[in-house]
């Protein structure tokens, strides 16, 4: 079978790992310049940050052992332990991604924005009019951007298949990537979730942390506090978090530059039970991190989540062809 993979995101890197290769051509399609999707690292002058996820915890068995193999092949280490250990990438999540995707057969710059049924095949056409042709198809960004492009294809699909689909809600999140002139010291290990200013989830310094040369922070704001102000132009944001920043970090003259970056959907505030769902008898699956895997008892998406989405439904795949 030809797999089409709509987003090079963990899920989607995962998933094309798992699938048999011997059995299936796989083929990921992504909408941005790199891979990684939400494991992403900006690179700042000489420095960079990690700007979307900062750690990720191992629960399960299939997650402990893919990540004994990360540390196998230098790509993560243990960060710090707070109840559970806390693993970061070394260069940075998305050197992780883009060593795992290394030799993966990934198209770039593809926004995908319609399935169409062909005969027997599925095709999936592209913002810029490109067309795919496959039999199969994985959907791994967040649901409700599965949901746009589901509606905008001409496909036979249930009302109630789609209000499922549609009560995959994510929250908003807005980071501020500041620039210093001169290092600080953030919390014991680079990274700071308590006590912060309103509004601050987290704030965590990529040298502390390893992964820059130069001192930049990371500066993570909760879902509310984004919500709000998530249409405002970047100078209004930066203004607002300037104001409680400065309670925290004292000192003004040590700023050189910032960024504001946007995520639409960073974590999920509600969620599917089971690694992924298939549309309607279509050959299209939904994956990612909408969705907690059985085999998961934790009641929040996260790293874990995409991971255990990627392999359930490679798994899926790859017992299909068995049949
Ligand atoms: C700010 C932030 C902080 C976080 N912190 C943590 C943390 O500390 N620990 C943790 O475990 N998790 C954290 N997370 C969550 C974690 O990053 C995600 O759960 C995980 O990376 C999701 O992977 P995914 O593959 O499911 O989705 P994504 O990473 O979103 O991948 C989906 C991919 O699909 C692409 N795509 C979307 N639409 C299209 C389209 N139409 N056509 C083609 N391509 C498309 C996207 O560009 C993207 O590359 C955080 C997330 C954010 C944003």
């Amino acid at each position: 079978m030809k797999i089409i993979i709509v987003g090079a995101g963990l899920s989607g890197i995962i998933a094309a790992n798992e699938i048999d290769s011997a059995k299936h051509e796989v083929m990921l399609l992504e909408k941005s310049r790199s891979v990684g999707g939400r494991l992403a690292t900006r690179r700042i002058g000489e420095g960079k940050a990690d700007h979307g996820a900062q750690f990720f915890t191992t629960r399960t068995d299939i997650f402990k052992e893919i990540t004994r193999e990360w540390q196998k092949r230098g790509l993560v280490k243990e960060w710090f332990v707070d109840h559970y250990p806390r693993y970061m990438a070394i260069n940075g999540m998305n050197a992780l991604m883009k060593a795992e995707a290394e030799e993966m057969n990934v198209v770039l710059n593809q926004r995908v924005s319609q399935f169409e049924k062909k005969n027997q095949k599925m095709l999936v056409h592209t913002e810029a009019g490109s067309v795919y042709e496959g039999d199969t198809i994985i959907y791994t960004a967040p649901l409700p951007q599965a949901v746009e492009v589901l509606e905008q294809s001409d496909l036979e699909i249930s009302n109630e298949f789609m209000t499922n689909a549609k009560s995959v809600q994510y929250q908003k999140c807005l980071i501020a990537l500041v620039s210093l002139d001169k290092s600080i010291r953030v919390g014991e290990n680079g990274i700071v979730t308590e006590d912060l200013p309103n509004g601050i989830e987290k704030i965590i310094n990529n040298q502390q942390k390893g992964v820059s040369n130069t001192p930049i922070l990371t500066v993570v704001m909760d879902g509310d506090w984004s919500e709000k102000r998530y249409d405002l132009e970047d100078e209004a944001i930066w203004e607002e978090i300037l104001e409680s920043f400065f309670e925290w970090i004292v000192e003004k003259d040590a700023i050189r530059s910032y960024q504001i970056k946007r995520w639409r959907y960073a974590q999920a505030t509600s969620t599917i039970e089971g690694g992924f769902i298939q549309v309607d008898g279509l050959p299209i699956y939904l994956a990612g991190d909408s969705f907690i895997a059985p085999e998961d008892h934790a009641t929040h998406t996260r790293i874990e989540s995409a991971v255990l989405s990627g392999k359930s439904i490679a798994d899926h795949i790859n017992k299909l062809d068995n049949e």
